[in-house]
C-alpha cells in the first residue's frame, strides 16, 4: 500500500470558465480526483486556502508548500504537488534546494488544458505523478509532464501550445510512460544521506535574472547590479559565456562581489553552458567577480540563490557551492 499527499497550490489543471476567463474554482479538483483511486493506493488531498493562477507566485507560497510537506513528511510514501505551469519550474527548482534530507518522492504536475475540458492532458499527468510518487527509490523533486518524468533542478516551460509543455534542454527525462513506465533509475539522484531538514525561503531576498542584449542591456544590467539593492543575480551571457566589456556591466558585477552578494553568469541560449575562456570575450565578466553557472537554467539558479542565501550560506562556502552541483542542476 501506498500513501500520498496531494497538495494542490491551484493552475490551470483546477480552473473553469468564469466571466473573467478561466479561474481556479475551490473544491472543484479534490470532486474529480477520487477518479484515480486504485487498489494499493491511498491518498489525501489538501487544497490550498488560496488557489492561484502561478503567475501570481510569491516566496510565501514556496513556504506554504515546504510547511506543508515538513508537517506530514513523516505519513506519507510520497508527494504530488499541483501547480500552474507557468511558474512550475521556478517552484521545482525551489524545492529541489529546499527539501534538504529528502528520501521520497516530490512530484509536481499540472496541465496545459483544465480537468474539465474533454481533451485534458491533466489525467494522464496526474496518473503518471501518482506513479512516479509510489517509487520508494526516488529520493528527489521532479516533473510529470505529457508522459516524461523530468528533474525538477533541470526542468524548464518550453511550450505554451503543445502537451509537451516541459523538457530539459541539458539532461536526459528520468521516466518515460507509454504502455510500460520506462523508469531510468540509473540517472536518478541517491538520497543526500542527511536528515530531513528543509530550508524555508527567506520572504525578503531581492534578487534579479538579467538577460543581455546588444545596445543598452549591458548598461541597464550594470546599474542594476550596483544600485538594485540586489542580495543576488543571474547574468544571462550570450552563447559560451560571453559579454561585451561594457564598464558599467563589469561595474555592477564588481560592486555586487565586493558586498558579498553573488552573481553568476548563465547563458542566454537555451542548450549548452557557460565556458570561461573559450572566447576572450568571457573573461571580462569572470574577472568581475561573476561566477560561471555552466548549464544551469535561470530558474534554477534563482532558485539555488534563493535557498543557499536564505539558509545564511556566504563567502567562499556560497561560491564553492553556486558552481558545482548540489541537487543535479548542472553538469559538473
Ligand atoms: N496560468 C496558468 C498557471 O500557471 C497556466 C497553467 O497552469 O497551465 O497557473
Amino acid at each position: 500500500m501506498s500513501r500520498i499527499l496531494v497538495l494542490y497550490t491551484g493552475g490551470t489543471i483546477g480552473m473553469d470558465h468564469t466571466p473573467e476567463g478561466l479561474a481556479p474554482v475551490p473544491g472543484l479538483l479534490p470532486r474529480l480526483l477520487p477518479r484515480l483511486a486504485r487498489p494499493g493506493l491511498e491518498f489525501d488531498v489538501v487544497e490550498f486556502e488560496q488557489l492561484i493562477d502561478s503567475a501570481s507566485l510569491e516566496p510565501r507560497q514556496w513556504n506554504q508548500i515546504i510547511d506543508a510537506l515538513d508537517s506530514r513528511y513523516h505519513d506519507y510514501d510520497g508527494f504530488v504537488v499541483i501547480h500552474g505551469t507557468d511558474t512550475m519550474a521556478y517552484s521545482a527548482g525551489v524545492l529541489a534546494f529546499a527539501l534538504r534530507g529528502l528520501a521520497k518522492p516530490v512530484v509536481l504536475t499540472g496541465a496545459q488544458l483544465p480537468l474539465v475540458h474533454p481533451r485534458s492532458d491533466g489525467w494522464s499527468n496526474l496518473a503518471d505523478a501518482f506513479e512516479a510518487a509510489c517509487q520508494p527509490d526516488l529520493h528527489e523533486v521532479v516533473v510529470a509532464f505529457d508522459r516524461l518524468l523530468l528533474r525538477g533542478s533541470r526542468v524548464r516551460k518550453l511550450d505554451v501550445e503543445r502537451f509537451a509543455g516541459f523538457g530539459c534542454p541539458n539532461a536526459e527525462p528520468l521516466a518515460e510512460f507509454a504502455i510500460h513506465a520506462h523508469w531510468r533509475r540509473d540517472g536518478w539522484l541517491p538520497a543526500d544521506g542527511g536528515p530531513w531538514r528543509p530550508q524555508r525561503i527567506d520572504e525578503g531576498l531581492k534578487l534579479a535574472v538579467l538577460m543581455l542584449t546588444p545596445g543598452h542591456g549591458s548598461a541597464l544590467a550594470g546599474r542594476a547590479l550596483r544600485d538594485g539593492g540586489l542580495d543576488g543575480a543571474a547574468v544571462l551571457s550570450y552563447g559560451s559565456g560571453n559579454a561585451p566589456a561594457d564598464p558599467e556591466l563589469l561595474d555592477g558585477i564588481a560592486a555586487m562581489t565586493a558586498r558579498g552578494c553573488p552573481v553568476l553568469t548563465l547563458t542566454q541560449s537555451v542548450k549548452g553552458a557557460v565556458e570561461v575562456g573559450a572566447y576572450a570575450a568571457s573573461q571580462p565578466l569572470a574577472k568581475a567577480g561573476a561566477l560561471p553557472g555552466a548549464d544551469m537554467t535561470p530558474e534554477a539558479a534563482l532558485a539555488k540563490l534563493q535557498v543557499l542565501l536564505s539558509a545564511g550560506v556566504g563567502g567562499a562556502a556560497l561560491r564553492e557551492q553556486l558552481v558545482r552541483p548540489l541537487r543535479g542542476e548542472m553538469t559538473a
